[in-house]
């Protein structure tokens, strides 16, 4: 009997969704039906597959209550964190509609020997792309990532996490109502080991997910020597310095620490604030959190929903829990609401927290923060890059030239200067984590490229003479050189001079 899973909803406990689980025939199938798919489809040229892409965009963009409808009912999240993922898939889709063609153009490279070679880039496409998601964000992390790849001329496998994989169905069904070959999107539901059955079959693997499962697909990926990149979690420090705009500051803190509940691979979790702005700041902080409005709707009205399973709110209830035992102090929210469901946990705010409590080193990826006083920005420096991840990071510093100063020496992937997440918006440099936080970029020129092979194309005989015979003359010159050596006290020949 065909298995199959059932997808809830864990702001209600309602079951909203069955899928099958794809088992090893059903990849085996899926890997046969989509290699056929992407020769004709590598063959197109780009704007024969942008079309496609830009009929995607327009659809999400008119489908959107669906998709909004979609992505809430198996995450239970808030509809301003589903909506914040439609709006990164569409500005996904037309970054790479308006610069992907130019991105992988052929281009003509400096020659061994000007005039007489040329050197040519192309870039060619791996073949068969998969991708392995996780449940935070299913609708824009299981198709942003793959739009680039099709327009690149792969053909896509995509598995999303068990937890949630409505979305990635309905974002490849609106693919294929756009005019998609069905055989090259195809999404394979099921467990962590259909990821890793997945990794055996394709010729590139992106995931994203977290530092131990990515370790794994890692030396599976190492086993086949097949490209990879990994997307993995952080611990995302903020730096509030003298300066800073404070009301800026604390609402840049809401978002970047609370939005999708926290979990949000690049949320803020630990904030370093200067000495003498440290009180000002957590009384504005804490203020503007009491005002959050927890709970499930799919109206606007609902600042932070739940999380995504009971599970995941009981490891993060864990990390405030032994914080607290440990001498830290809550200055906002900390408990469980279970009388809004099974997974929901109030925004909280955190001191007095050290070293010893794993809230200040491990990813809780829930709606926690950490606030630290520093003496200064050196303190604030040191202490943002003691952290075995490297993915995101915040600053807020008053004159930009010094926040630039301080943003350059943070040791992650990529650092925004009073903003919190606008990486994510920021199609155009790539995004990607440094230390545990990851290998390889998307976005920008970066995001695209990962899907293709350079391949160098090198020609000799630009203007009749060619490269290697030029070689052969000199190698000629050599030896007769060598040879006439012992005669050249008595013999003058010009020629070998
Ligand atoms: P996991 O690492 O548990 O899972 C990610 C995906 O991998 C899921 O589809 C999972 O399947 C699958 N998987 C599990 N085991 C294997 C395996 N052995 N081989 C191949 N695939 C496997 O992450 P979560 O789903 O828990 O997501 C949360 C994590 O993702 C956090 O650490 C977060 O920081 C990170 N993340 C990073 C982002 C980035 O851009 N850097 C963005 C978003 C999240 P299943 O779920 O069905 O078990």
């Amino acid at each position: 009997m065909e298995e199959r899973i059932e997808v809830r909803n864990p702001a209600t406990a309602q079951v909203v969704g069955q899928v099958a689980i794809a088992g090893p025939s059903e990849i085996r199938d899926a890997v046969q039906r989509a290699r056929q798919a992407q020769k004709p489809w590598n063959r197109l040229r780009f704007r024969e597959r942008a079309r496609i892409v830009r009929r995607f965009h327009d659809l999400i963009l008119t489908r959107r209550n669906q998709i909004l409808d979609t992505i809430q009912a198996e995450t239970g999240k808030a509809r301003r964190d589903a909506l914040a993922e439609l709006i990164t898939v569409a500005g996904t889709a037309r970054y790479y509609l308006s610069h992907g063609e130019q991105t992988l153009q052929p281009k003509r490279r400096r020659p061994a020997l000007p005039a007489i070679t040329s050197a040519e880039l192309i870039y060619k496409a791996h073949g068969l792309v998969g991708l392995i998601t996780p449940w935070n964000y299913p609708f824009l992390l299981s198709i942003a990532d793959a739009l680039p790849a099709l327009l690149a001329g792969n053909a896509v496998l995509i598995k999303p996490s068990e937890l949630t994989p409505l979305s990635a169905i309905l974002a490849r069904d609106l693919l294929i109502e756009s005019g998609l070959d069905p055989h090259l999107a195809i999404v394979l539901s099921g467990p962590g080991e259909t990821g890793s059955q997945l990794i055996q079959h394709v010729d590139y693997v992106g995931f994203t997910g977290g530092t131990s499962t990515g370790r794994k697909v890692a030396v599976a990926a190492g086993e086949r020597l097949i490209p990879y990149s990994l997307e993995l979690g952080g611990k995302n420090p903020m730096v509030v310095l003298k300066g800073a705009r404070l009301d800026e500051a604390a609402m840049g803190l809401l978002a970047g620490a609370f939005a999708n509940s926290g979990q949000t691979c690049i949320a803020v979790e630990r904030v370093y604030v200067e000495e003498p702005i440290y009180e000002d700041f957590s009384r504005n902080v804490v203020d503007r959190v009491s005002k959050l409005k927890l709970g499930w709707s799919t109206s606007w009205d609902v600042d932070i929903g739940s999380m995504i399973s009971r599970e995941h709110a009981n490891k993060v209830l864990g990390h405030i829990q032994q914080a607290v035992d440990h001498g830290a102090r809550v200055l906002s929210g900390g408990r469980a609401r279970t009388d809004l469901g099974a997974a929901f946990v109030e925004p909280t705010v955190l001191s007095h927290v050290d070293g010893s409590m794993s809230v200040a080193h491990e990813e809780t990826f829930g709606p926690v923060v950490s606030l630290y006083r520093v003496r200064d920005s050196e303190e604030a420096i040191a202490k943002a890059n003691d952290s075995r991840f490297g993915l995101n990071a915040s600053v807020w510093a008053g004159k930009e030239t010094y926040a630039r100063e301080i943003a350059r020496q943070l040791e992650t992937g990529s650092v925004a200067v009073n903003s919190t997440l606008l990486i994510y918006n920021s199609f155009d440099v790539p995004m990607g984590g440094v230390k545990l936080s990851g290998i390889g970029r998307r976005h920008g020129e970066h995001g695209i490229l990962r899907y293709t092979q350079a391949q160098s194309i090198v020609r000799s005989g630009a203007l009749g003479g060619g490269y290697d015979s030029v070689l052969m003359r000199i190698k000629i010159e050599r030896k007769a050189r060598a040879l006439v050596a012992p005669l050249r006290a008595w013999i003058r020949f010009p020629w070998f001079k």
